[in-house]
């Protein structure tokens, strides 16, 4: 299973970041990475541009949300069928930040299912928060965030296990905990679900992380928005 690079944006970017695919191309060639596959999820606005000149550099290009539905009255909302339109392949639904602002499981199961629908690979993120963590119950939440967001009809999909006190505080779990974590996901998805740790990644700690089992790729906030870091993530893989 190749390992699975992906950076998230979140709201950063513009019309000058659209160059940022060749940067990357020029720092880490498609040639050098066959056993790797990157992908980058920009704000909306920017998905075709990059999808535009991501073509040639094997690059994948996502979203970082998508609605429920395909069409309709939802002003502000963007379908999967949209994404996909404007050159996606994959999503990121149920992150953490958006799970705060009231995104529940069974909300994010629709996107997921819609994702699917549309033609995208979700990538359903999940994660305790410090609380839970110190409580003992770290690995219940995620078993119980996978029964309540994973559809049960889709089966390419990606797990993002993202520790919410890790993701942009620099704070990352131990490899131990991480270990334990993916093995828990693994047995709840299976062999063929690609399970990506999320959480502070940067140069410095990625090839720990990514040579734990069962880690089989990272989502990547910060690092992921200078090119020199993002490659030096990847070329660790
Ligand atoms: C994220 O937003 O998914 C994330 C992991 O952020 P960071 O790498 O900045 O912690």
């Amino acid at each position: 299973m190749r390992k699975l690079i992906a950076g998230n944006w979140k709201m950063h970017g513009s019309q000058e970041w659209l160059d940022k695919v060749k940067s990357f191309e020029k720092l880490l060639p498609s040639r050098k990475r066959s056993h790797i596959e990157i992908l980058i999820c920009p704000p909306f606005p920017y998905i075709s541009g990059l999808a535009e000149n991501a073509k040639g550099t094997e690059i994948a290009i996502g979203g970082q949300n998508c609605h429920a539905n395909a069409t309709g009255a939802h002003t502000g909302e963007v379908s999967a069928e949209m994404l996909v339109d404007c050159g996606a392949q994959y999503v990121i639904v149920g992150h953490s930040e958006r799970r705060a602002g009231g995104e529940s499981d069974a909300d994010v199961k629709a996107k997921a299912a819609a994702a699917a629908r549309g033609g995208l690979v979700p990538i359903i993120c999940v994660g305790e928060t410090l609380s839970q963590r110190e409580a003992g119950d770290a690995q219940s939440v995620v078993s119980s965030q996978i029964a309540g967001s994973v559809p049960s009809d889709v089966d390419k999909y990606v797990v993002a296990y993202e520790p919410v006190w890790a993701i942009g505080t620099g704070k990352v779990a131990e490899i131990s905990d991480i270990e334990d974590m993916h093995n828990h996901i693994r047995k709840a998805v299976g062999k063929s679900v690609r399970i990506l740790y999320g959480g502070s990644v940067k140069p410095g700690n990625a090839k720990d992380i990514l040579k734990t089992e069962n880690v089989d790729g990272a989502l990547i906030g910060g690092a992921s928005l200078n090119m020199e870091d993002f490659s030096e993530i990847a070329k660790s893989a």
